[in-house]
């Protein structure tokens, strides 16, 4: 993919860009209010999974080791010049980098998430934590390509509804929350995640443990011979062998979202409607720019595999327990995707902290951060002593 040949769907009646519209499950026209289906929409829109590509792991993880291998980076000025040019072709091709479009990239100098506007949008704060200070963040083209996008399910009518309800039941949550949830600072997002696949073939050893009882005599208090039943174990020496296959083993590359609310919003789906990359679908809305590289994710990815792999093996073990399992696991096969998911996100500032409300937008599960009103708990206890007050004032004067 590069800038030449990705992002040109342009509307069928004025020629403008097209937008993924999440009320309407279709791209639209923001300039004369066409809406074109996927299944219609220009050839290398996706129109269902069949399209979305893995990629080789170990021969990506080698073309970075390749580019590590160069010359350090030549300073800002020289970088678009003909040396610069020739090093990023040399290590990576063209076609897999970048988001297409006239992507304009920020980064926060307060909470670090660098935001990518494809549609050459302006933005004054940052949409993650609401930090007016932004600078430029120069992309150099560099970021390896999303290769499929979740677009959003849930639209930004159906989110306010659900935080309004969530809001509803915060006690002493100040108005601030409200009005910030409710007003323009929502905003909908796309953030970065990997996803690995991987064969697992692997061997096991270990020793299970069988349970036995026997019957044992011995002298209670008084003297007398008694029996009992005592647990012994039989160690048996097993083994076995294990055949998985892993299938899209989901890591973050976020930083701009609080990680305890993405744990808390679950899965986001995907083998079902994830769709090839195009920039319609985020044209219009922000996309994060992953942080986590694919060599640190790949690690993360593998670590989660080899402890699911153990504990698979672990399964197979018989008898009622076991000792000294010994795994040993081959992967192959292994491939990756950079993929977009869809949050809606509401941040503020409230006191000197940033708090962020989290939607998942594609099933609408919410997770928030609320502070509490200091006023609001004031103004409640005080209303509850005066009225004690004035029940004591009333039965004294009734004595
Ligand atoms: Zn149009
Ligand atoms: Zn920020």
């Amino acid at each position: 993919m590069n800038n030449a040949t990705v992002g040109k769907h342009p509307c069928p009646e004025c020629g403008g860009d097209l937008q993924w519209n999440a009320a309407k499950q279709a791209l639209a026209c923001p300039y004369c209010g066409t809406i074109v289906p996927l299944s219609e929409a220009a050839e290398g829109v996706g129109d269902g999974s069949a399209g979305v590509v893995e990629l080789d792991l170990l021969e990506a993880l080698s073309r970075m080791d390749a580019q590590a291998a160069m010359p350090p980076p030549l300073p800002p000025l020289q970088q678009g010049g003909v040396v610069g040019m020739l090093q990023s072709m040399a290590a990576t091709p063209a076609e897999q980098r970048g988001y297409g479009g006239q992507p304009r990239e920020v980064q926060c100098q307060s909470c670090h998430a660098i935001s990518v506007f494809v549609d050459g949008r302006v933005a004054d704060r940052c949409e993650f934590c609401g930090s007016p200070s932004i600078i430029a963040h120069e992309s150099l083209g560099d970021a390896i390509t999303p290769q499929s996008v979740l677009p959003f399910k849930i639209s930004d009518g159906q989110v306010r509804d659900i935080i309004r309800q969530w809001y509803g039941t915060r006690w002493f949550a100040p108005s601030k929350l409200k009005r910030a949830a409710l007003t323009d600072t929502l905003k909908g997002m796309y953030l970065p995640y990997w996803t690995f696949d991987a064969q697992v073939s692997a061997r096991w050893t270990a020793e299970a443990g069988h349970y036995y009882y026997v019957t044992v005599s011995y002298r209670d208090s008084k003297g007398n011979t008694q029996t009992r039943q005592e647990r012994r174990t039989r160690w048996v020496p097993a083994s076995g062998s294990l055949q998985h296959f892993f299938d899209d083993e989901l890591v973050p590359g976020t930083v701009g979202v609080h990680p305890e609310l993405l744990a808390k919003i679950g899965r986001f789906p995907t083998s079902t409607d994830l769709k090839p990359y195009t920039p319609e679908f985020v044209r219009g809305w922000t996309v994060e720019r992953y942080q986590v590289d694919l060599r640190q994710a790949a690690e993360q990815g593998q670590e989660r595999m080899q402890e699911q792999t153990r504990y698979l093996c672990s399964e197979q073990v018989p008898g009622d327990t076991q000792r000294n399992l010994q795994v040993q696991a081959t992967y192959s096969k292994r491939t990756f995707k950079h993929i977009l998911v869809p949050v809606w996100l509401v941040s503020y500032t409230y006191g000197a902290r940033s708090y962020q409300v989290l939607a998942n937008g594609y099933t609408g599960a919410l997770a928030g951060e609320r502070p509490y009103s200091a006023w609001k708990i004031f103004f409640t206890v005080l209303g509850a002593v005066l009225g004690l007050l004035l029940v004591l004032l009333v039965l004294g004067g009734g004595r």
